[in-house]
């Protein structure tokens, strides 16, 4: 993650003073005066809506009583089950109901993946059951179940380095635990065993997996989450543990002693279903057909109520929106919500809506996406032309006494805004502090109690007022750099 760049140095107000007195009244400086100041990106009117949808923000609660609805009258939406198609339905009511317009679904295929029950024992040195939920996407296994001899890694660098004779036939377990941070960062370093510790595993013979879960927390719940399987790939049953479970295998394997473990587990695979991604707009007074999309996954993994992960994300995205609609001022362009179907097990709706958007690529002004839960916004990245710079300084500047510090014109939209950041559309991302986040993520325990109305408000805010003035903005973002 780059670091800010040092903030220019202010001139001293009365040298900036005695400067502008003298521009105004020397006969050619004066000239140059009204350039200077068409200079400024935003006008003052602008930032003063900007700052009052911040404080209206602030003391409104739609976004922590849309996150009630949803947790409370849908619950978990993994793609194809039940509840994917209820959300669809809540989502077109929900937004209807906060006054957005053009609401409406657009078809998405979705996988469909149907859990079934999992279990795993440690059958010796020392037996016990152990908490363990299957990745998504994992086969099953025989109905009598799997054992055998347990070798442990750290990950699968580790893997690759291994004697292949020493893993043929038995199950590997990924040993590697997930580092807390406050930006997330551990994240990706952990998940690559989830996504691709079971194909690897494979190649070399092994007959199951078990990983460590992806999380940080203590908790004995086992965090889900979905696998990259590639065509070609073998397919082995792929289980997560909890930590204290995987603290307590590798107690047992560091006794020296071989540990030998019966897994079994009965996920199946449906037909390919059909989900929606659901939007609605905020029309612009000026340029309706442009938009500045705020984009949020409606999908969930299956164990908990998705709360945070990313209920929060939809909650605070049609919020902002909501209150857009009902500034003083609505913004030159469209404000468009898009809660995109299956992020979590392959992207499904934001690659749709890239495919059946891409001809409209232009007329996406700016991309912004909520999916780390609502916690304390911290900091603002962009992806926009260098020129654009100056407008983007100023969105920051009404974020700053919510504490949110600019860190750099190197954003990517995140895993569903990135789909249309990679046709060149400009993205801003809005860090938030991570650090609690990856302890309920994906687990039974990402529930609605665990979400603070207070954090919910202030994201609010930040989307809100980024999202009034990137629509506003008379010159647009362009395109980003770096995309074609
Ligand atoms: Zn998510």
């Amino acid at each position: 993650m780059s670091v800010a760049p040092p903030r220019p140095l202010r001139p001293h107000a009365l040298v900036r003073t005695l400067l502008l007195v003298a521009i105004a009244t020397h006969p050619r400086l004066a000239q140059a005066a009204p350039a200077a100041a068409s200079a400024a990106p935003f006008t003052d009117a602008q930032l003063e809506e900007a700052r009052s949808l911040r404080e209206r923000a602030l003391i409104d609660d739609t976004g922590y009583e849309t996150l009630r609805s949803l947790t409370r009258e849908v619950g978990p939406r993994s793609a194809g089950s039940p509840g994917d198609a209820r959300a669809v339905e809540w989502a077109l009511a929900r937004l209807r109901a906060l006054g957005l317009k053009n609401v409406h679904a657009e078809p998405v295929t979705v996988p469909h993946w149907i859990r079934g029950n999992c279990s795993v024992e440690v059958v010796s040195p020392w037996p016990q059951p152990l908490v363990a939920v299957a990745l998504g996407g994992s086969v099953a296994t025989p109905e009598a179940g799997l054992e055998a001899e347990v070798v442990p890694v750290t990950n699968i660098d580790e893997l690759a380095r291994i004697d292949s004779t020493r893993i043929a036939g038995r199950i590997v377990f990924y040993t590697g635990r997930m580092q807390r941070a406050e930006d997330g960062s551990g994240y990706g370093r952990a998940v690559t065993v989830r996504g691709r510790g079971a194909a690897e595993a494979a190649r070399r013979g092994a007959i199951g997996v078990i990983i460590r879960s992806v999380g940080t927390d203590r908790n004995r719940l086992a965090h889900t989450g979905g696998m990259r399987n590639e065509p070609g790939d073998k397919l082995i049953p792929a289980l997560a543990i909890s930590n204290p479970d995987a603290d307590l295998l590798e107690d047992q394997l560091a006794s020296g002693q071989r540990v030998r473990l019966r897994m079994s587990n009965s996920s199946s695979w449906a037909d390919s279903a059909r989900s929606a991604n659901v939007i609605g707009e905020i029309p612009g007074r000026e340029r309706p057909r442009e938009v500045v999309v705020l984009g949020a996954h409606l999908d969930s993994w299956d164990l908990g109520q998705g709360a945070h992960d990313d209920g929060a994300g939809v909650a605070i995205m049609s919020a902002a929106a909501k209150l857009i609609g009902e500034a003083r001022s609505k913004p030159r362009r469209t404000v468009r919500v898009v809660l995109f179907a299956n992020e979590e097990f392959g992207l499904s709706g934001a690659r749709t809506y890239a495919r059946d958007h891409a001809g409209e690529a232009a007329s996406h002004v700016m991309g912004m996406e909520s999916d780390l839960g609502a916690f304390a916004p911290l900091g603002l990245h962009s992806r926009v032309p260098p020129d654009r710079l100056a407008a983007i300084r100023a969105m920051q500047s009404v974020l700053a006494p919510l504490g949110v510090q600019y860190r750099g014109n190197d954003a990517s939209g995140d895993a569903d805004v990135g789909q249309i950041a990679a046709l060149g559309v400009p993205v801003c991302d809005l860090d938030t502090d991570a650090s609690e986040y990856f302890d309920w993520h994906h687990t039974a325990n990402d529930t609605f109690d665990k979400v603070d109305p207070a954090l919910v408000r202030r994201n609010v805010a930040c989307y809100a007022a980024l999202a009034w003035l990137a629509a506003d903005y008379a010159p647009g973002f362009g395109r980003a750099p770096g995309t074609r």
